[in-house]
């Protein structure tokens, strides 16, 4: 029960696949109260039955909205874990090459998948208790080209990146913020990559640990990174990918 008495908002989580919803069990595993936040009214539908197996709140909020943004840290009061577990790019961004996007449609992306991080940390800074801990989530395809990934990869990239600077101004405030690296897990948006079946494959041909992680392993990770056990442990990124990360040709 390593966060034990402590209060997590988890942003992200759209139904049982979504590794937001995975972090927010291994969370309330380790005795954490959760507070779930999905994006839209519709989702409440599919998100308050997860909710009530844990006992969480679920709170509404569009990250790109900000009265919304407000509204929903007024309902918080204190908390010492926020998980930041979203990301967008238009369907068709993601399957153009790099030098066709549209300027609109790398704005939205990086807006939503990065963006939404440094607001999210810049609004959460008053409302985190002390040793409080922020934790975002990346994939490989920020540090290398992975085909089909494009501008995700860029978005990706920016938000490991800002990682590593906001870990500079919280350190000052005793606030921690890392970064985990999953390997493919089928999601609502997972499935949106062109390759994403055969990246499952090649994970269990080409990795050390040949198979594939579950939500659970991100879950575990996070808890971990989350819990005063990581306390000097910050502005990092963590790879949970059967080892991915480590191969060469
Ligand atoms: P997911 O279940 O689809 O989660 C993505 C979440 O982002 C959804 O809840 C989505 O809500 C939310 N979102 C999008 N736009 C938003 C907005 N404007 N305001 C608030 N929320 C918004 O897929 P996931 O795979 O778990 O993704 C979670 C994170 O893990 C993402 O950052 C993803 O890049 C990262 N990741 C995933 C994998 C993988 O293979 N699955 C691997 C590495 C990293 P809606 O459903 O309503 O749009």
């Amino acid at each position: 029960m390593e966060l034990k008495d402590k209060r997590a908002l988890v942003f992200g989580v759209a139904n049982s696949r979504s590794l937001a919803w995975s972090i927010a069990q291994s969370y309330s595993q380790q005795g954490a109260e959760v507070i779930l936040v999905c994006q839209t009214q519709r989702l409440l539908k599919k998100v308050e039955p997860l909710a009530k197996t844990i006992n969480a709140k679920v709170l509404v909020c569009d990250v790109t909205d900000d009265i919304q943004l407000k509204e929903t840290f007024d309902q918080v009061d204190k908390i010492d874990i926020l998980a930041h577990a979203i990301a967008y790019a238009p369907v068709d961004s993601i399957s153009s090459p790099l030098s066709s996007v549209s300027k609109d449609d790398f704005l939205k992306t990086i807006e939503i998948s990065c963006f939404s991080l440094i607001k999210i940390v810049g609004i959460a800074k008053p409302f985190m208790n002390k040793c409080g801990c922020f934790i975002t989530l990346s994939y490989l395809g920020a540090q290398r080209v992975m085909t089909g990934y494009n501008l995700m990869g860029v978005a990706k990239a920016s938000l490991e990146a800002s990682v590593r600077y906001l870990s500079l101004e919280l350190g000052e405030l005793g606030l921690r913020i890392n970064t985990i690296s999953a390997g493919p897990v089928k999601t609502l948006s997972s499935s949106v990559f062109p390759n994403f079946n055969k990246t499952l494959e090649l994970v269990k041909d080409l990795t050390p640990m040949k198979e594939n992680i579950t939500g659970s392993d991100v879950g575990e990770l996070a808890s971990f990174l989350s819990s005063d056990r990581a306390k000097l442990i910050t502005g990092s990124l963590y790879y949970v990918d059967s080892g991915a990360h480590i191969m060469g040709a």
